[in-house]
């Protein structure tokens, strides 16, 4: 069978070693920090780098683990990330790390979240600068007196999972006038064809000949309309009963805001509006490539949301997919309308073992939050067990918040059934509580508010500023677990 590379190809290339250490000046050395660090130890705070020059040229580089105590698997990430970043950043060309000598030795277990830390510290957004000179890939040698076979394993897998969280920060940099619902729609179209997988774009005359008024609705104001895109990914060697896991990722290309239109402050950095759906595109690619059990069927309602005299309005009552019409409190809070849509969608056209939607829908999630966790909504408490257990193990962390059926008051309709906005009080809840109006009880379903986790405002670990990529981990080892 012919092997399909990934669509996203990571700067380093991990591979197994040893090489010859002629070729491969560097060699990397990962520590735990000592009490008091001396020259040639390495720092307190993990991801501390300290660079020794030898007698015979070569180099090494100490990275700090952090401290003895608090070493957990995300200490490996974060000092891979800081290695990652070093050698794109010098432009190393080979470097060897030998785990004999360094940490995490025998414990396989840490060389996963290490080398998933080199893949994502090394990313870099490039694509639009005039001076670009080409990138070479870089090697990574890792090299044990045993367990090469092992080694190897971690690495195929680690590179593809990377590349898919890779290519997820990839398209989410992509500004508005790269990547709108049309052209977004061919890309995923392009990926669907080149993992063989089946890809259903619906357009606006679809989507309106449908009923999907919602989605129609906030799309309406752009030049570009709004698309419903679906790839299937059928699952390898599934149960011949095996209901798809069906993940719904929002995809506001832009969000002005419409009619109740952003800030000047506020408007910047809604390209990120659409992390949702690149994590859903991201976890197919993923999916696909790494041969995973359970279908998965991926949503993804793309729509701009821009102002014209043919843009939605506030007051205005739309009749959403499910039937339920809907009044228009802010044209701002247009990611619950799309959702609203596709959710509906996936229960019509699928038997959905979960559906999981994941949204950068609330700023008041950024306030609860933070960036560090998500905030997760559930109808199920084995989902919820299942994605927080997930969340831990990948560190792309959520918390749950509550969904109490009173709640619904604070959107219940004034002249419709149900309004878009609540408010000022419970935010990130409300979106949850508007969300739910359109799912079966009988089928668990969540909801992942990624407002504050899908893009930092500065540099961390492992993830340069920009979009994080976030979500992608956690959804695999969701799947995987199952
Ligand atoms: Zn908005």
């Amino acid at each position: 069978m012919k092997k399909i590379n990934p669509l996203y190809k990571n700067r380093i290339s991990l591979k197994v070693g040893p090489h010859d250490k002629k070729n491969s000046p560097v060699s990397v050395i990962f520590q735990k920090a000592a009490e008091h660090p001396q020259p040639g130890e390495p720092g307190k705070e993990v991801g501390d780098l300290f660079i020794e020059r030898n007698v015979d040229k070569t180099v090494s580089v100490i990275i700090s683990l952090g401290s003895k105590t608090k070493n957990g698997s995300d200490s490996y990430r974060k000092a891979g990330g800081s290695l990652g970043r070093w050698l794109v950043k010098n432009n190393v060309r080979e470097a060897n790390l030998n785990l004999a000598k360094s940490a995490p030795q025998d414990d396989l277990e840490m060389l996963v979240p290490l080398c998933e830390g080199v893949l994502l510290g090394a990313y870099q957004f490039l694509g639009y600068k005039s001076d670009l000179t080409p990138q070479p890939t870089l090697d990574f040698y890792i090299s044990s007196n045993r367990h090469a076979d092992m080694i190897e394993k971690i690495i195929n897998k680690t590179e593809i999972l990377i590349s898919s969280v890779n290519l997820a920060r990839d398209w989410a940099h992509e500004p508005g006038n790269s990547i709108n619902p049309v052209t977004l729609a061919e890309r995923v179209q392009t990926m669907a064809h080149q993992l063989n997988l089946k890809c259903i774009i619906l357009d606006e005359t679809a989507l309106q000949t449908m009923g999907a008024g919602a989605i129609v609705a906030v799309g309406k104001g752009s030049k570009t309309p709004s698309r419903l895109i679906i790839v299937e990914y059928p699952g390898h060697n599934p149960q011949p009963d095996a209901k798809p896991v069906i993940l719904i990722g929002k995809a506001l290309t832009m969000d002005t805001g419409g009619y109740s239109i952003k800030d000047r402050d506020n408007i910047q950095g809604m390209k990120y509006d659409k992390c949702g759906g690149m994590i859903v595109v991201a976890s197919i690619h993923a999916a696909a490539l790494l041969k995973i059990k359970t279908p998965v069927v991926g949503i993804i309602p793309a729509a701009e949301n821009m102002i014209s005299d043919d843009a939605y309005r506030p007051d205005d009552i739309i009749k959403s997919l499910s039937g339920k019409t809907i009044e228009i409190v802010s044209t701002d809070a247009e990611g619950r309308l799309v959702l609203a849509d596709a959710l509906t969608y996936a229960q019509r056209c699928y038997e959905p073992r979960s559906i999981i939607d994941m949204a950068t829908l609330t700023g008041g999630v950024v306030t609860a939050l933070g960036r560090l966790r998500a905030g997760l909504m559930s109808n199920n408490h084995e989902l919820t067990r299942q994605i927080v257990e997930a969340g831990e193990k990948t560190k792309e962390l959520v918390w749950e918040l509550p969904l109490d059926d009173d709640y619904f008051q604070q959107i219940k309709g004034d002249d419709a059934d149900i309004k878009n906005s609540g408010g000022k009080e419970a935010h990130p809840i409300i979106g949850g509580t508007f969300l739910k109006q359109f799912v079966d009880e009988k089928i668990p379903w969540a909801h992942i508010d990624i407002a504050g986790v899908a893009d930092t405002p500065k540099e961390t670990h492992y993830s340069p500023k920009g979009a994080t990529g976030y979500g992608v981990r956690l959804m695999i080892n969701y799947l995987e677990n199952l």
